[in-house]
């Protein structure tokens, strides 16, 4: 089954991407990890990506494309994708219909994760992840049951990301209305879109995407 998370920066994307790897085997493909990891890299993408990424503009459609092409060519894809954090323009979701085409592959469902905006700021502010296993985490909603010790895998150390400040993330909100929005439109009309309550508790989320996901298999 291959699937998509839509949603606005802070939804939980990321939180239900990681469940639904250890609930469902899929494979998660994050295009903002994997811009993070060419910026960290250093490579030509990441070199192009950066000073996008840290404004918290959109990276250009055609190096995304490029980027989840390449992933897409990788074999572990057989075992169903979640595409999280992509696409985020009518551009990128119609380049996807045309490389799931050419693949062979179908798309199952679209989750839209539905976060109303105050929400989303107070989400991005207080997120932090371990340094170790990546397992995410939250200042005040999400905290790991020992204070300091990542609950997956007992590390001790966290990061928080560079773009999760309040000037950027007033401008990914802006990205998001402007460009992400109408895919809401363009995966209904293709009778994909699955709409989800992204304010429900960490677990209730989950139960409703497993919901949303068993009604298409
Ligand atoms: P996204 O990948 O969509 O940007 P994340 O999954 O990283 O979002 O979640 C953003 C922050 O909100 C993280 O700190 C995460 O722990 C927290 N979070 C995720 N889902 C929920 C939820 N349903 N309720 C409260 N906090 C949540
Ligand atoms: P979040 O969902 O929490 O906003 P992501 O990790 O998905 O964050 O993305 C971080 C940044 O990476 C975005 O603000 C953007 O600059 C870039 N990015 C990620 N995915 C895409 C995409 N599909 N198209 C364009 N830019 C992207
Ligand atoms: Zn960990």
């Amino acid at each position: 089954m291959n699937i998509i998370l839509l949603g606005p920066p802070g939804a939980g994307k990321g939180t239900q991407a990681r469940i639904l790897m250890e609930t469902r085997g899929l494979v998660q493909l994050s295009t903002g990890d994997m811009l993070r990891a060419a910026v960290a890299a250093g490579t030509e993408v990441g070199r192009q990506a950066e000073a996008v990424m840290k404004a918290g503009g959109l990276v250009s459609d055609a190096i995304v494309v490029g980027v989840v092409g390449e992933r897409l060519d990788q074999p572990d894809v057989a075992q169903g994708v979640i595409f999280d954090g992509f696409p985020r323009t009518t551009p990128q979701a119609e380049a996807l219909d045309r490389l799931l085409a050419a693949k062979g592959m179908a798309l199952d469902a679209v989750i839209d994760m539905q976060v109303d905006d105050a929400a989303m700021v107070h989400r991005v502010a207080g997120r932090y992840t371990c340094a170790n296993c990546g397992e995410g985490y939250h200042d005040t909603d999400k905290k790991p049951s020992v204070d300091g010790v990542c609950d997956k895998c007992g590390a001790t150390e966290f990061k928080r990301r560079k773009d999760d400040n309040a000037e950027t993330v007033a401008a990914r909100l802006r990205e998001y209305h402007a460009e992400t929005a109408p895919l809401i439109a363009y995966y209904s009309a293709a009778g994909k879109l699955k709409a989800v309550d992204g304010m429900a508790e960490i677990g209730a989320v989950t139960a409703a995407i497993a919901a949303a996901l068993d009604a298409v298999s």
